[in-house]
């Protein structure tokens, strides 16, 4: 299902390369979709490979286009980011997960993290933390309970001014996590000076683990490399039982990916967290 939901979508895509006017035409359906609140988040889980148990949650937003259903953020995130729109859209997201953190936490389900990703627009505007104090303020989410994911790319693109707005996003007590850590380039001596909490192995690494020996090999490193520098790191993208046990001999701390749960909607993830606290 998940294949023909992938391919419905396709066609859209090359056609808001090509066509202004379809362009026009998805912002001004995105415009309406902020407005009417057809934004929802889902939530996958991401699991402590010692314990197995779930200690945080990455909230991936989709759209539910009242003409369409569902739409998967590649379809939207693009034009979003071109025409202005990531601004308002981000800020949902955000708001969102960490009042529907707070609620979870309300209710007595056990806590974790939720983990929002941040646009490179996003990352751009010198507020950002500034906004995040006053999400966290108004949800009354305690600062622990967010992580942000930056894409490598996103923080490279100006690593002088990341490392300053970093030390401020990390100074007010949130988690930093690195997005997509491999495809980008990061030189050691940034990491190093980076104030980040967890290095986020990229799919295409962990995919590929038991038929890329290339990849098992960056994978290993990267794990070697996040230990080294006193940072946690996460695989995401796990599928099979194959690629769990090559993490947990390389004492990979956390994964995310279909083998443990796809992402899910919030009564859904509530559930399984329910049946953490009575197991
Ligand atoms: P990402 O941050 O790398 O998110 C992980 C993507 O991998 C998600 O796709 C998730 O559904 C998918 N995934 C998770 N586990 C597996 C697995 O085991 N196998 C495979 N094949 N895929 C897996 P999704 O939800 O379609 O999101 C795609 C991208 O859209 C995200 O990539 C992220 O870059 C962006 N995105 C999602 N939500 C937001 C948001 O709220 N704000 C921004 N700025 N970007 C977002
Ligand atoms: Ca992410
Ligand atoms: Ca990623
Ligand atoms: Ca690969």
């Amino acid at each position: 299902a998940k294949d023909m939901g992938r391919n419905t979508f396709q066609f859209y895509q090359p056609e808001m390369n090509t066509s202004v006017g379809a362009r026009l035409n998805l912002e001004r359906r995105l415009r309406r979709a902020l407005r009417d609140g057809e934004f929802l988040l889902h939530y996958q889980p991401q699991v402590d490979i010692e314990s197995g148990k779930i200690v945080g949650m990455e909230a991936l937003v989709r759209w539910l286009d009242p003409e369409v259903g569902l739409v998967p953020p590649s379809a939207f995130i693009p034009v979003a980011e071109e025409s202005g729109l990531i601004g308002p859209l981000s800020e949902w997201v955000l708001r969102e997960a960490c009042r529907q953190n707070k609620a979870w936490q309300d209710e007595g389900l056990p806590p974790a993290r939720v983990s929002v990703n941040l646009s490179a627009r996003q990352f751009q505007q010198r507020d950002i933390a500034k906004l995040v104090t006053a999400i966290l303020e108004e949800t009354g989410l305690e600062p622990r309970y967010l992580e942000l994911e930056l894409t490598e790319s996103t923080i490279m693109r100006n690593a002088e001014e990341a490392v300053v707005m970093l030390n401020e996003l990390h100074a007010l007590g949130i988690g930093l996590a690195i997005d997509d850590f491999g495809t980008g380039y990061s030189s050691l001596s940034y990491l190093k000076r980076f104030p980040v909490d967890r290095l986020k192995i990229d799919r295409s690494f962990v995919s590929d683990i038991g038929a890329s020996s290339d990849d098992e090999t960056i994978t290993s490193a990267i794990i070697a490399l996040a230990h080294s520098l006193q940072l946690q790191v996460i695989a995401e993208g796990v599928e099979t039982a194959a690629q769990l046990d090559f993490l947990k001999e390389r004492a990979c701390n956390e994964m995310q990916g279909y083998f443990f749960a796809r992402p899910m909607s919030h009564e859904a993830i509530a559930g399984l967290l329910q049946r953490e606290r009575v197991a």
